[in-house]
């Protein structure tokens, strides 16, 4: 991997914490590379201990970087986002080589990452309060917006990058502290990035990345210790509702990205190459590991066998294989774990009725390598109907009306990203308007964006990512009364 960079000193084996980058720790864990388990770095298993002089150092530390003005601190991430942006072709090499997406998906998460990381120091300036009539002749009301204080952040392997970004971005730019842990799978692209956070004037104690293969104990410390103020954590909704169980012991602020189950419904109405467009994006971007992959398609019954036979044959055209072979349109899978899932689903799915009209089983290249599948006669009684797959399987569901649709795609504890295709405008509005999700795609696949509120309703989560609403998730609200004499 080394040898693919050009500059190798972004290939880190080191976790910075408390101000110091710790490589010599006693225990250690290995990052492999999901296409060729190859071992790829192998890096400190840290524990308690060292997340608590992260969190020490970090509550040490926020005072003097909430007290510089939004001004300067915006400058630091602007210089931080510009090292993002040059370095693009190494982070997304070393993306590529500890998750497996292709290396060109790999290079649009960095730039996707990196957005954010401009568009929050761009925020930095703008963290604007309120002041409001009094309510008697000698009151003055002011409201003004403050840093919540130190921040710990708990991610995912399935964008190494862009996760952690999100929350670092809009933490560092009001004034927090912040301690990461990044997914066990996928630490090196964490460090990386914290590296380039440091060379454009981050204080090393201000931000720890505390790299271990044990995230429970640390969750725990991070939930239990009086100087984090706030947890924002992206990863399962089960995952989510233990963290929320501990934080609530000190009514801790807890910011929550989890699970999504999206819906794709398309129309009769729709225009049917866009909506399979939207539907290879939005199922098998990522190879269909991502929280706003389409999980249940729901096709009109007058469209079906033509959205199906469409679908089918673009999904035949998919390349499957290493992320660093040209032309590969989709990697391999995270994990043997996630395999199974994929393969549970499908043999439910079968055993209840529906059929494989593609793929449906692992890749002849074998390892976690497995073939684009897309199911058809699926019924809402199959695991795919109410469980996120996961993984690059697409099951179509026959619908015949507008109001048994909506019903059915509400039908779940998720509600992340919905999509659906239509032009009739009426049915437009009232569409987006009953379904309950954060977002919704019309007529379009992909919706991820920093300048939009990324975030869930139902068990999907709590809070928003991106947008001008990102910095609220970060500051408090203090409201001054000041009577007159
Ligand atoms: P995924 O299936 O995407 O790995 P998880 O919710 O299991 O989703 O994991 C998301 C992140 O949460 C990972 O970094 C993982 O290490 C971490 N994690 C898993 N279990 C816990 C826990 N009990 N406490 C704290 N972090 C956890």
């Amino acid at each position: 991997l080394a040898a693919r960079l050009s500059d190798p000193t972004l290939l880190i084996s080191a976790a910075p914490v408390a101000g110091r980058w710790i490589s010599d720790a006693p225990n250690q864990f290995e990052v492999r590379n999901p296409a060729t388990d190859e071992v790829i770095a192998t890096l400190p298993n840290l524990g308690i201990d060292e997340t608590r002089a992260a969190i020490d150092a970090a509550h040490a530390a926020r005072p003097a970087w909430a007290a510089r003005t939004g001004k300067e601190r915006a400058a630091v991430l602007r210089r931080w986002y510009d090292l993002v942006v040059a370095n693009a072709d190494d982070l997304a090499a070393i993306l590529t080589a500890e998750m497996g997406k292709p290396l060109a998906e790999a290079k649009g998460e960095i730039l996707y990452g990196a957005s954010y990381i401009e568009w929050f120091s761009e925020e930095a300036k703008r963290i604007y309060g309120e002041t409001i009539p009094g309510h008697q002749p000698d009151k003055r009301i002011t409201v003004i917006k403050q840093p919540v204080g130190v921040v710990a952040s708990i991610t995912p392997w399935n964008f190494p990058n862009a996760m952690i970004a999100r929350k670092l971005a809009p933490a560092l730019a009001v004034g927090c502290a912040c301690i990461a842990k990044p997914a066990a799978e996928t630490p090196l692209s964490a460090l990386a990035l914290a590296k380039l956070g440091f060379d454009a004037g981050v204080p090393m104690e201000l931000l720890s990345v505390v790299t271990s293969s044990r995230s429970a104990p640390i969750g725990q410390e991070f939930c239990a210790n009086p100087k984090v103020a706030k947890l924002t954590f992206t990863g399962s909704t089960e995952v989510g509702r233990i963290l929320m169980r501990q934080s609530a012991d000190q009514v801790q602020k807890t910011s929550m990205e989890l699970g999504g189950n999206a819906p794709f419904i398309v129309f009769e109405d729709a225009d049917l190459d866009a909506a399979v467009e939207g539907a290879m994006t939005s199922k098998y971007r990522n190879n269909g590991q991502t929280c706003v992959c389409a999980n249940r398609i729901y096709v009109q019954d007058g469209v079906y066998d033509a959205f199906a036979a469409k679908l089918v044959k673009a999904v035949e055209s998919m390349q499957v294989g290493d992320g660093f072979e040209d032309g590969v349109s989709a990697g391999p899978l995270i994990s043997a774990k996630a395999m199974d899932k994929v393969q549970d689903h499908i043999a439910d799915a079968t055993a209840k009725g529906a059929q494989v009209a593609t793929g449906g089983a692992p890749h002849a290249k074998g390892g976690t390598f497995f073939q684009p599948t897309v199911l058809t006669g699926v019924t809402r009684d199959m695991a795919v109907a109410t469980e996120e797959t996961f993984g690059p399987v697409a099951p179509l569901f026959r619908f015949r009306d507008e109001a048994d649709v909506i019903a059915q795609a509400n039908d779940t504890i998720f509600g992340l990203a919905s999509y659906f295709y239509a032009n009739d405008i009426s049915r437009v509005y009232r569409v987006a308007e009953a379904l309950e999700y954060g977002m919704v795609g019309v007529n379009t696949g992909l919706i991820s964006t920093e300048v939009a509120p990324f975030g869930g309703v139902k068990q999907s989560g709590q809070g928003r990512e991106g947008s001008r609403h990102g910095v609220e998730d970060y500051l408090e609200m203090k409201y001054i009364c000041l009577g007159l004499e």
